[in-house]
């Protein structure tokens, strides 16, 4: 491998250094792995059982964490204790946890022990399930429990489930496939020139709806926001008002984003009305169910899930409240067709002669895929149908035994409805009105975050400040909700 002009070769220098790589499992020295393998599940262990003794929110000041750590890698490779005194003494403080029974700001959301023990799993067998062939269990267990789950949510077998990371990507993958449909000549053209598309969603609706239509290239003027009612729920006349003007005008229409369970106030859209009037102008209709979609299981609130089944896409996450761990969030479509016209393209080195598969590459953005289906599997058979449904309708009863003592509360007011297992609530005394009232609620919600005994998060709603007490976390029993209730009702003037 010389070369004829005497100078050294790069790729000569390479081969002749000595592998510095033991042949041992995983790259460890023999036993290393196990050894510490058994000690961190330990710790996990022990950090779940005493997860109550946390503080809820970190207490890191910005920065903190970045100048506890060195600036460069070490040159040489450190022992693992060292590494493992690091995480418990510069990362576990730096941590907010979510785990905690008292967490109860965004969506309050958990893993589980099988959801955690699927994550070891999935990361030791270190699949990239992007075609079948590069892992067919991977990709036949993603279609059994998305099967599973499809069934438990109560959704016809004719919606096919992809696992996406978020539900941001899951909606973004819905609305190109939906661009795919309704401005085909976007593939070849691009989007200077194609007429303005528009998508139809509520004022309520995620940020990732406008995030999606921005990505696709739609631009800010791509989203009509629709107006809501008094319950936050969007107004299916404005909505078919807004369609008839935008056809009139020039623009076309792509695609109906309903939510149901918004991140605000879990307000619900709808969904029937809206089906109708997605069918009548043969548009594509995705329902962002991302917090509230497993709710469905249960016969109780399966109402508020009517026409859910008219829908060309549904993302469900159940990262969020069926106790598996960040991230798993489930697309459904009607057509998987669909998600390959606007997705497939196959480079030589994919191809392969498999027919009658699933290359889980041509259902989104992403080629490369984790196998979480292994850890929703996990779950799914750890708890049961029946298992989970209890741990539900547990949080929802929570979620109304709150509301109760809101509504009983003199100086309390609390949002309605509460359908889910959000209670949306605020301080409200004689005489204390608009701002005034807005910094007696932030105040009351940061003395209780600040205490680490509970989290909330705030939300706006009509320009006003509310406090938003989400329940759905594994560990949260009702005393949990009492003592945090407890906390925020001392009296305001310690606070004002
Ligand atoms: C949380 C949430 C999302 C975003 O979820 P990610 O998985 O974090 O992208 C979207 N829609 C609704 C209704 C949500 O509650």
């Amino acid at each position: 491998m010389t070369r004829q002009d005497g100078g050294s070769d790069p790729e000569d220098e390479l081969s002749r250094n000595q592998p510095v790589i033991t042949p041992a499992p995983g790259g460890m020295a023999p036993g290393e792995f196990r050894q510490w393998g058994h000690r961190f599940v330990d710790w996990v262990g022990d950090y779940l059982e005493g997860i109550g003794d946390y503080p809820v929110l970190a207490r890191t000041k910005p920065g903190e964490v970045r100048d506890a750590l060195p600036v460069e890698a070490p040159a040489t490779g450190e022992p693992f204790e060292a590494l493992f005194e690091d995480f418990r003494s510069v990362i576990v403080p730096g941590m907010t946890h979510w785990n905690h029974p008292a967490f109860f700001g965004y969506f309050a959301i958990s893993g589980s022990g099988p959801g955690i023990l699927g994550e070891l799993l999935a990361a030791a067998l270190n699949v990239n399930a992007m075609v079948w062939k590069s892992s067919p269990a991977a990709t036949e267990l993603e279609e059994v429990t998305l099967g599973w789950l499809r069934g438990f949510v109560g959704l016809p077998s004719t919606f096919t489930g992809t696992i996406n990371d978020t539900a941001s990507t899951s909606t973004f993958v819905a609305l190109a496939a939906a661009r795919e449909r309704h401005l085909p000549e976007a593939r070849e053209d691009g989007m200077a020139g194609a007429p303005a598309g528009r998508v139809y969603t509520s004022s309520e609706a995620h940020s990732s709806v406008l995030k999606s239509v921005h990505a696709l290239g739609l631009g800010h003027r791509g989203v009509r926001a629709i107006a809501t009612g008094r319950d936050r729920a969007m107004d299916p006349a404005a909505l078919a008002e807004a369609i008839n003007h935008d056809v009139t005008s020039g623009f076309r229409p792509l695609a109906i984003v309903a939510t149901i369970g918004t991140t605000s106030t879990t307000a619900i859209d709808p969904v029937a009305r809206i089906a109708e009037i997605a069918r009548s102008h043969n548009l594509w209709l995705h329902i962002d169910a991302a917090y509230a979609g497993v709710a469905a299981a249960l016969p109780g609130v399966r109402h508020h899930f009517t026409g859910w089944e008219h829908a060309d896409s549904i993302v469900i996450n159940p990262h969020k409240w069926l106790f598996t761990p960040v991230d798993c969030s489930v697309l459904y479509v009607r057509d998987p067709a669909q998600l390959r016209a606007a997705f497939s393209l196959v480079p030589a080195y994919l191809e392969t002669p498999e027919t009658d598969v699933t290359h889980l590459m041509d259902h989104g953005l992403a080629l490369g895929r984790r196998f979480r289906a292994l850890k929703l599997w996990f779950v799914m058979r750890y708890f049961g149908q029946e298992g989970l449904r209890a741990i539900l309708a547990d949080h929802i009863a929570l979620a109304r035994q709150l509301a109760d003592l809101v509504d009983a509360a003199a100086d309390w007011e609390r949002r309605r409805p509460s359908p889910f297992s959000l209670v949306v609530l605020r301080r409200s005394p004689a005489g204390v009105r608009g701002r005034e009232r807005d910094a007696l609620n932030l105040a009351i919600m940061e003395r209780v975050n600040e205490s680490g005994a509970a989290f909330l998060s705030p939300t706006e709603i009509d320009g006003e400040t509310w406090l938003r007490f989400a329940i759905g976390n594994i560990h949260t029993a009702a005393r949990h909700v009492d003592a945090t209730w407890e906390a925020l009702r001392e009296p305001a003037d310690q606070v004002r």
